[in-house]
């Protein structure tokens, strides 16, 4: 069903995500014939190019971007001319390429939603604070600026595919799954994402480590009775067995996928996110906080000006390097609960990476893995027009079917529990 499409995509990001979905879009030639690769830094794509010489039938080319340019996009847009665009740089780039695509006529897909740079820009902040008051969450990130877009889209006949990731993506069609095969009503859902990873290091974030910190020390907040419950950063915790990893700790966060299935599945009562952390990540991370370093607001130093986040994230180690030595294995997914043929019913749908492996495969880690094979998958799916509808949609929007296969087949396989043991 991926095969055979003749497109081409373009790729705009070239971190630790988009070096996964590249080799595998290159590993799905059929599918991705031709790739255009652009980012910020064009060395690293060149970089990545090269070590894909000879390894591929893809054909691919690089280029350079600054992606905050809405300009620079459709100049690259129309020299390339793509059929979609593949957007793995980071969320404050998802605008602008909206836009680019809009302008160009084409496709867009990403893996997060949208979260401003500045945070102080009083035109962004007048928005959030409207909503923060309206909606009763105030996480930075939000879908309402790429929902903004539906009515464009639509009118364009463009598909926008928004949080083709793990966590949000995957775990959405897992949600859209289970209640195809498994529910007639679904009545809580609780993601869970458990990193049993080691990296050795005292400090160091698996993604981005700005937008990890900025995710991580956001209030949480989940979806109970049709409104939203926020609660202070890292207050409700959770033990959990997970299978082939153990015992973890795990902390309740607002993430963007309760958003859109709430939105979505209107029945469903409970939606909560809980993410499994040591307790060095989280003194690390309330030390950093305290003194100031997870601040978003430009401070003078020497004559210059520096954002503390920005400048820790150039002390951390680069999320990229931590592949080659990370042990451990992940295991995300959805303890659903509801009700099928009058009887009530648990299941619990979740993958299983292992660290070491997605580094002999590709030299990632699994964070990086479980990330960029969704969005590989999203991208195919866009091209081959299985999920091209007009309008912007995120991944529960669509028929699970062809994703679920797609992920069996290219190394996220996963497994339905019917007898989980369920979160409190
Ligand atoms: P990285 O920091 O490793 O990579 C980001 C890339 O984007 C870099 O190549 C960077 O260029 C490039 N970039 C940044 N700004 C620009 C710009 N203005 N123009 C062009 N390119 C730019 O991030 P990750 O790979 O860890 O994360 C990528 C995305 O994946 C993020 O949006 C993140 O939120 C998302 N993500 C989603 C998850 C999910 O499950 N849904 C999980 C993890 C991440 P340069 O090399 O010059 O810095």
């Amino acid at each position: 069903m991926e095969n055979g499409t003749g497109k081409k995509l373009l790729v705009i990001g070239c971190g630790g995500v988009a070096s996964v979905a590249i080799q595998k879009c290159c590993q799905n030639s059929e599918a991705f014939p031709t790739l255009v690769l652009a980012s910020r830094t064009k060395a690293k794509c060149d970089a990545l190019a090269e070590q894909l010489k000879g390894k591929t039938k893809t054909e691919i080319f690089t280029a350079q971007v600054d992606a905050d340019s809405v300009d620079e996009v459709v100049e690259l847009i129309r020299r390339v001319k793509p059929d979609a665009v593949l957007n793995v740089a980071l969320p404050y780039q998802d605008l602008a390429i909206m836009d680019a695509c809009l302008i160009c006529g084409v496709d867009y897909i990403d893996t997060a939603n949208y979260e401003p740079e500045d945070t102080e820009d009083p035109a962004w902040r007048a928005v959030y604070d409207k909503r923060v008051e309206e909606e009763g969450f105030s996480a930075y990130f939000d879908y309402s600026w790429q929902w903004a877009y539906q009515e464009r889209f639509e009118k364009a006949g463009l598909t926008a595919l928004l949080g083709t990731g793990f966590d949000p993506g995957v775990t959405s069609v897992f949600v859209s799954y289970a209640k195809k095969h498994y529910f007639d009503r679904i009545d809580s859902v609780d993601i869970l994402d458990c990193n049993g990873g080691d990296h050795g290091y005292p400090f160091a974030t698996n993604f981005n480590p700005e937008i990890n910190l900025r995710e991580v020390s956001a209030p949480g907040s989940y979806w109970e009775n049709g409104k939203w419950v926020e609660v202070p950063a890292v207050s409700i915790k959770r033990v959990y067995d997970f299978p082939e990893v153990g015992t973890k700790d795990m902390y309740l966060l607002h993430h963007e996928e309760i958003e859109a299935l709430a939105k979505h599945y209107p029945e469903i009562k409970r939606i909560r996110f809980f993410m499994t952390f040591g307790q060095s990540y989280l003194t690390h991370m309330k030390c950093l906080e305290n003194v100031g370093m997870l601040s978003t607001v430009p401070i003078d130093f020497q004559g210059q000006k520096i954002v503390p986040i920005q400048f820790l994230k150039a002390l951390l180690p680069d999320p990229a390097s931590l592949g080659p030595r990370t042990k451990g294995k992940t295991n995300i997914g959805c303890v659903i609960t509801g009700v099928k043929d009058g009887k009530e019913k648990t299941i619990f749908i979740y993958n299983v990476c292992d660290h070491e492996e997605c580094y002999r495969e590709l030299g990632s880690q699994a964070i990086s893995y479980t990330t960029g094979v969704p969005a590989m998958i999203g991208a195919a799916l866009v091209l081959n027009g299985t999920w091209k509808k007009p309008g912007v949609f995120t991944t529960d929007e669509f028929d699970p079917d062809p994703y679920m296969d797609m992920l069996n087949k290219w190394g996220l396989p996963w497994v339905v529990d019917e007898h989980p043991v369920t979160v409190e």
